[in-house]
């Protein structure tokens, strides 16, 4: 997303639909730009300015990530004249690269306790799993079986009213989601679900093995499963997912192979 704030003068703002705003105050000679960040997940951002009769205070363009519902100091300027102008555009992507997976974390299988399923697609899977999907997993399953959180946290994004899929890279937009921050600021993504499936709504906290939705097929997909991945912020543009492990009955999986069927457990 790009966002181009023009400021000039005393005070002003700029209102931003996307969750994500800029403001500029002036203090002492000075121009302070603060950004803020109105949504629960956390942010990755590229700051650029442009500027006539200003001074920037830091070298630009800045690159940060921000956390959820959080203002911060994003530059400071000196003015050096009274016809200053300032035009700042940021683009952002949800993700912090601060954000440290704990490794040591097993996940839940997101199905029913008991309920057996094949992975269809797993690590590097060469239909869809590459770049911000590399350690994904999808779990085969037919259109409305039930999904379970494989880890607690806070319920940051949803999308539910998503109704075509397609195997093309095209469709992915359409594909109805829910998007759980964890306990260390990475994030868990359940993808594919369907139209009205989502259980959940922003805001809501989840435990390990709540009832989250409903599995589908809406999006870039090629037939009825669940597609699962973790991730955090990689920069201002992209994600990285993580390689994760889950429990299921046969023990632990640390590399979830196409074609084995995994029952979930506790
Ligand atoms: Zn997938």
């Amino acid at each position: 997303m790009i966002k181009i704030l023009f400021l000039s003068f005393l005070f002003l703002f700029s209102f931003a639909k996307d969750g994500v705003q800029t403001y500029g105050e002036v203090k002492d000679g000075e121009l302070f730009v603060y950004i803020t960040n109105n949504n629960l997940f956390d942010i990755t951002y590229k700051y650029i300015a442009t500027y006539d009769e200003l001074y920037p205070m830091q070298p630009l363009p800045i690159e940060k990530s921000l956390e959820g519902n959080t203002t911060t100091l994003l530059s400071k300027f000196m003015i050096l004249g009274k016809q200053y102008k300032l035009t700042n555009s940021y683009v952002w992507t949800l993700g912090n690269t601060n954000s440290i997976h704990n490794d040591n974390y097993f996940y839940r299988l997101p199905y029913a306790l008991g309920e057996t399923h094949l992975v269809t697609q797993g690590f590097h899977g060469a239909f869809s799993h590459s770049g911000d999907s590399e350690y994904a997993v999808d779990f085969g399953m037919e259109v409305g079986t039930k999904i379970y959180a494989s880890r607690g946290g806070l319920v940051v994004m949803t999308k539910n009213d998503g109704y075509k899929s397609g195997p093309y890279r095209g469709f992915a937009e359409d594909a109805n989601h829910i998007t759980i921050k964890h306990d260390d600021g990475t994030y868990g993504k359940y993808v594919h679900l369907k139209q009205n499936g989502v259980a959940v709504k922003v805001g809501d906290i989840v435990q390990r093995g709540d009832f989250i939705g409903y599995s589908g097929n809406t999006g870039f997909t090629n037939g009825p499963h669940l597609h699962f991945v973790v991730f955090k912020g990689k920069d201002t543009k992209s994600r990285t997912s993580i390689p994760i492990k889950f429990i299921a009955k046969s023990g632990f999986v640390i590399n979830p192979i196409v074609g084995n069927r995994y029952t979930a457990v506790k």
